[in-house]
């Protein structure tokens, strides 16, 4: 029952198949016996049991959303009331929240039973999981590898069948990139499309809550309970969200395909190109038309993104002073010494690294040098992307370099990681909507395909993800030992 999809598992419990309770405890056990994979920070199995109850007495009821009684996953950046949020952080290991994020609470509106908290990058930043305060959680297709970040929990518990479904985060790449390392299907939503409201903030203008999932039809069902305007915050959208299952089985003939030529240079190795161009080559044969276009201001996402990700971060982690929230060290001296200590001995060296070239780039003097720039650079890359997607439908590529590396091997080197968002980066800094979809393995290891779309044009990234998912197999794949 752990191999079915929220789709089919929704059908098998309206016929009574088993019952949301029975799923919820193999799931629950799935986790317990996966311990070594460290995956999750918190299992909450009382109140899953409870939650699933309550969705077993609804589906009696008739009165069941297609999520009631659906095992998922949160990443442990959203806040759960009364359940232990910590962001993958010592700053955070005590904080019980005292809300629950909005898209907790329509998740739980739509009848899902939470398992747990999931690991992360420590304040999701990172592309490994190695950042976080709770240990590197291991990619379940090869536990030497990482199975990506900052989303890595989410993506190890969707893949290892340790949950149906998650929730993620992307800010430079974070949904996408884990979702290709463990072979899943991930969305990031446009800017503004899903609430952020009770989501600890990273960078504020980039990032966006979305669904990590088994396939784009589960995708689209999950997006569905997560999307929409929230009056409390000021940056979601005020659209209304399309019914993202109604459009999934739409014909592709005559879909416009952009592929830029900067996504494939010659640093792009020859086995993920081969395995990228088989999966576009199923989008030509279900009639779409393929054509190479060019993005010059993508090269030049990196260092924006490294100055206003960091300038951003310093401002929101100015907020874990040792006084409001978190951790508080023993005995301080006085007020500054509070203050430092809190932040020297709880905040992560990544996090500390991230504060300081941020407040560096922000300070008088270097603000036009650094900032300003930066947000030039940003300017310039969406008005790429507008002009592009004015041609094409769509734009296709790859989501990282090369398929899940191992553990501990980049983690001397910042800049080889940052790297691993060279494909995905771009997109946020112009907001945009983008998915990963599994398109193949390269030495048993998965490799994700991106598909890239227009201002709130989700429905249509489902449509083209659900297709492919209808004549390829590389979305049912289950890693050796967790079958
Ligand atoms: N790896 C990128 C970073 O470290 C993106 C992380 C994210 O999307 N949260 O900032």
């Amino acid at each position: 029952m752990y191999n079915l999809t929220i789709a089919e598992l929704a059908k098998g419990l309206r016929a009574g198949e088993f019952s949301s309770v029975e799923l919820t405890q193999t799931y629950l056990q799935r986790i317990h016996q996966h311990s070594e994979l460290n995956a999750y920070v918190t299992v909450t199995d009382e109140l899953a049991l409870q939650q699933a109850q309550a969705a077993d007495a609804k589906l009696a009821s008739g009165d069941a959303s297609l999520l009631t009684g659906i095992p998922i996953a949160q990443k442990d950046i959203f806040c759960t009331l009364g359940v232990k949020t910590t962001c993958g952080s010592k700053m955070l290991d005590n904080f019980i929240a005292p809300y629950n994020a909005t898209v907790v609470d329509k998740l739980n509106q739509a009848g899902v039973v939470m398992l747990g908290k999931v690991n992360m990058d420590e304040f999701a930043m990172g592309s490994s999981n190695e950042t976080s305060y709770y240990g590197p959680t291991k990619n379940p297709w090869n536990t030497n590898t990482v199975p990506g970040g900052s989303s890595g929990g989410s993506a190890t518990a969707v893949a290892a069948r340790l949950a149906v479904c998650a929730t993620g985060t992307d800010t430079g790449g974070s949904i996408r990139q884990p979702a290709a390392l463990c072979g899943i299907t991930g969305l990031k939503p446009t800017y503004g499309r899903v609430s952020r409201y009770g989501m600890i903030a990273y960078a504020s203008s980039l990032d966006q809550g979305g669904p990590m999932t088994r396939s784009a039809e589960d995708a689209a069902i999950l997006l569905q309970a997560m999307a929409g305007f929230d009056e409390k915050d000021s940056t979601s959208v005020d659209q209304p969200v399309p019914n993202y299952l109604a459009d999934l089985n739409k014909p592709l003939a005559g879909l416009k395909i952009g592929l830029p030529k900067e996504f494939f240079t010659a640093d792009l190795n020859s086995d993920m190109v081969a395995t990228l161009e088989a999966g576009i080559n199923h989008y030509r044969q279900l009639g779409a038309e393929v054509k190479e276009i060019s993005m010059p201001t993508l090269k030049m996402a990196i260092p924006a993104y490294y100055v206003i990700a960091p300038a951003e971060c310093s401002a929101n982690l100015s907020r874990f002073d040792g006084v409001r929230f978190g951790y508080r060290c023993e005995n301080p001296a006085d007020l500054a010494d509070l203050y430092t200590r809190s932040r020297g001995e709880a905040f992560g060296k990544e996090v500390k690294r991230r504060i300081l070239m941020g407040t560096y780039a922000l300070s008088a003097g270097y603000y036009d040098a650094y900032y300003i720039k930066a947000q030039k650079i940003r300017r310039l890359i969406s008005d790429d992307f507008k002009n592009a997607l004015a041609e094409v439908d769509v734009i296709m590529g790859p989501v990282t370099p090369t398929p899940a590396f191992g553990i501990g091997e980049k983690l001397a080197n910042p800049i080889e990681m940052y790297l691993s968002d060279i494909y995905t980066i771009a997109i946020n800094l112009a907001g945009l909507p983008a998915m990963s979809i599994p398109a193949g393995f390269i030495n048993g290891l998965p490799v994700g395909l991106q598909i890239i779309g227009n201002y709130f044009d989700e429905a249509r990234l489902l449509n083209v993800a659900h297709q492919y998912q209808q004549v390829t197999g590389w979305h049912q794949q289950v890693p050796k030992g967790f079958e």
